[in-house]
């Protein structure tokens, strides 16, 4: 049935051959005019199966799952990676079904599948968009080998607190960057047409406001106005949908009262309506029951209808539409033409992908033998990694370190570390895969040079294994065997040089991995403290995902190397830019703070009544600390240095729909080749809401040699200065406004123009 009826569907034209929209809308209409009600639920519930090759195990869940399957109620499956798993898993479907509409198989491909790339906050630190494409579209080929169709990825919540544990899955804190690195991750994942077999669909998640959640707590109460909303969060996710991002996921959190997954205006209004936007929303896991928690929903029945009638399309893990979407049905609580609309949805992103008329299209092992870690991928993940890297301090020049020096001493808990590196959300990324630092300084040099490796501590208790991404369990850190810092001072006593690679565990960032304390933990100050007492030229190869409190040592330690968990190839990365034969050029996506304290904290503030003055030093600051980052947003050194001047517009006055065209020059006065990101920020300075202090608004990322002047060009119009106003539109205001560009958000070099009526 369902074969003629889909021919008779596309005229000249069997299955998916052509890929118009239009053709794929009949085709929607089609499988859509076939089905039952159980089958149409059916498609909108996604299980996890964490099963192998041989399927469903005899678990009383797993055999419930199979029967599911078999009748045709289950539109997705995550967690199943594998070409067999996954062939194994849709035969059941294909085999048992009576309309045969193949499973979308969904994973969460964060950063990297096999070969691992630089954490997403890390790698957004390259301010690169190109490599940024390039991993998503390696991401994607490794994926789509392994037989998964989509990925839940890319997270483009902004998020500006260092306490939450997710800030190393987004990009950072700015609005312009997670929408430019979103797009850019999205087109990577996605390419320019979802039935080529090395693509997958992807997914903007959170939807909405998970970033913001209060004082970096995961899962949160979000409590953010209209305005902020519209301003702030969703401008990522409006240029994610306008990219034609596949799919959504909502969000866990609350915003102002409401669960962001029966957030009707969110999703249904805004997303859907407004935004014109015809993919579908998968819930987060568990989500939709969760709203019973949160004393939103008394029961699933009532969750399911309120997520259904707020637009949740897909269900992840609560088990709640199977069960009550017909009652709520016959109840008339949600409407035939709700759920048409939400089944249409998956169906569409099916046909996209190219399903229906090949359900195995990813099924082939050879691909997953030769598609998957390669050295070409493994190439990209070294030049990804090593743009990602930021040079916080280098005060005596001690870097680059010259390859004929005599003796390096590599110490810290993470300097041989094999899989720090690899950070959380690392995909079937193989524990303990990736480079150390220690091999990666053995690979650049010869022999003539001495290397005293010493561990000195461990950062944590060894609690739980490698790759147990267990959110379940927090971390314990050793507190108290101190008994390897000796040797690590007799190595640093021996040594030219220390690198001391210090930071965080790999599961110390990720899911429910907030903190309150983001400094060096354990015991790793009392080993820093030591090694520097014998030897003042140390190098802190700092690995993290989270901006942390080194207060310290940024006031102590002459260099600092911002290295993240640059993935599989961390530790050549890293030498890469030690020995110098890579200039760095990473700048931070997240301010730095001098402590905890005072965080939340980004550039983008709003100016308060009363700003401190040299009389009231303290007004809105506070008496124990400054208010500005220890590092600020866009801040990163080079092995050379940068000149701008000649600040200049074309016009400073212009119509609400004018255009200025920007130029600076940017001089390399040091005697080094390096790669420079230009920022550009303005500030409007009176509005009928109140705006922030700096706003960035475009950036260019380019080589200048030594030596070498560039004019650097922007245009500001009405895309740059419109923003959410009082009359809740997205509008461009008259008046003043001030335009910077500079190498951080810190910079001076200003000029100013007018708007007017
Ligand atoms: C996370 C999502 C993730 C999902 C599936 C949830 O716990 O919040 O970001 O995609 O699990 O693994």
């Amino acid at each position: 049935i369902f074969l003629t009826s889909l021919k008779k569907s596309s005229t000249n034209d069997t299955l998916t051959t052509s890929n118009s929209d239009k053709v794929i809308e009949q085709k929607v209409d089609s499988v859509l005019a076939l089905m039952h009600l159980n089958e149409k639920i059916g498609q909108l519930v996604q299980y996890s199966g964490k099963w192998n090759a041989t399927g469903p195990s005899s678990s009383k869940t797993d055999q419930f799952k199979l029967e599911k399957l078999k009748k045709g109620e289950v539109g997705s499956m995550l967690n199943i990676a594998s070409v067999a798993t996954t062939r194994e898993t849709q035969k059941i479907v294909m085999d048992n079904s009576r309309l045969k509409i193949p499973l979308i198989f969904g994973y969460d491909v964060i950063h990297g599948y096999k070969t691992i790339f630089p954490i997403p906050l890390g790698e957004t630190a390259s301010w690169d968009l190109d490599i940024i494409k390039n991993t998503a579209a390696i991401a994607a080929k490794e994926t789509a080998a392994s037989g998964i169709h989509w990925t839940f990825a890319p997270m483009i919540d902004v998020s500006r607190d260092a306490r939450w544990g997710r800030i190393m899955e987004g990009a950072g804190e700015d609005v312009y960057l997670n929408k430019v690195v979103g797009v850019a991750r999205i087109n990577g994942f996605q390419g320019t047409n979802l039935t080529d077999t090395n693509t997958i669909a992807a997914c903007a998640k959170h939807f909405a406001g998970y970033g913001f959640a209060e004082a970096g707590r995961d899962y949160n109460t979000v409590n953010v106005g209209e305005f902020e909303l519209h301003n702030t969060i969703l401008p990522p996710f409006k240029a994610a949908a306008e990219a034609g991002v596949a799919t959504f996921m909502n969000s866990f959190n609350e915003i102002d009262g409401i669960p962001a997954t029966g957030h009707k205006v969110l999703q249904r209004d805004i997303l859907k309506r407004d935004w014109n936007w015809n993919g579908f929303i998968v819930s987060d896991w568990g989500s939709i029951g969760e709203m019973r928690n949160h004393g939103y929903a008394k029961d699933k029945k009532h969750a399911s209808e309120i997520a259904m009638n707020a637009g949740s399309d897909m269900d992840m893990e609560s088990y709640a539409y199977e069960a009550n979407l017909e009652r709520l049905l016959e109840e008339k609580k949600i409407t035939l033409a709700q759920l048409d609309d939400a089944v249409k949805r998956v169906l569409r992103v099916k046909f996209k992908l190219g399903l229906f008329k090949d359900p195995y299209k990813y099924c082939n092992e050879e691909r997953e033998k030769n598609n998957v870690f390669t050295e070409a991928h493994l190439a990209i993940a070294r030049d990804g990694a090593k743009k990602s890297i930021v040079l916080l301090k280098n005060e005596t020049n001690i870097l680059p370190l010259s390859k004929n020096i005599k003796s390096i001493a590599v110490i810290g808990p993470l300097a041989n570390d094999k899989d720090t590196p690899l950070g959380n959300w690392r995909g079937k990324g193989e524990n303990n895969s990736a480079v150390s630092l220690l091999e990666g300084i053995k690979n650049a040099i010869g022999n003539n040079t001495e290397i005293h490796y010493e561990k000195g501590i461990d950062l944590t208790v060894p609690n739980i294994k490698p790759g147990s991404n267990q959110f379940l369990h927090p971390l314990e850190f050793n507190n108290t065997d101190n008994s390897g810092i000796a040797a690590a001072v007799d190595a640093a006593k021996k040594a030219d040089v220390v690198l001391l690679a210090i930071g965080e565990n790999a599961y110390q960032t990720g899911e429910g991995r907030s903190q309150t304390n983001i400094g060096l933990l354990g015991l790793q100050n009392e080993l820093l403290k030591a090694v520097y007492k014998v030897n003042k030229n140390v190098v802190i190869v700092l690995m993290n995902g989270r901006p942390m409190d080194i207060s310290w040592a940024a006031n102590h330690i002459p260099s600092i190397l911002e290295c993240w968990f640059l993935g599989s190839e961390s530790g050549n990365a890293i030498a890469d830019v030690i020995f110098g034969d890579y200039n760095p050029s990473g700048k931070l996506p997240v301010s730095f703070p001098h402590n905890v304290g005072q965080e939340p904290l980004y550039y983008s503030q709003k100016m308060t009544g009363r700003p401190s003055s040299p009389k009231h030093v303290t007004y809105s600051g506070y008496q124990d600390a400054p208010k500005t980052a220890l590092y600020p947003f866009g801040y990163g050194l080079s092995y050379t240095t940068f000149e701008y001047k000649n600040l200049m517009l074309d016009k400073t006055e212009i119509p609400t729909n004018g255009e200025i065209k920007v130029s600076v020059d940017v001089t390399n006065t040091g005697n080094r080749d390096g790669e420079e990101v230009i920022q550009l920020y303005i500030r409007d300075l009176i509005g009928s809401i109140t705006r922030p202090i700096k706003e960035l608004k475009g950036f260019e990322k380019t080589m200048i040699k030594s030596g070498e002047t560039k004019t650097i060009h922007f245009t500001i119009n009405a895309e740059t200065l419109q923003f959410y106003t009082i009359n809740k539109k997205w509008e461009v205001e008259p008046g003043d406004f001030n335009v910077w560009v500079g190498g951080d958000s810190t910079t001076n070099l200003k000029a100013s123009f007018t708007v007017v009526d």
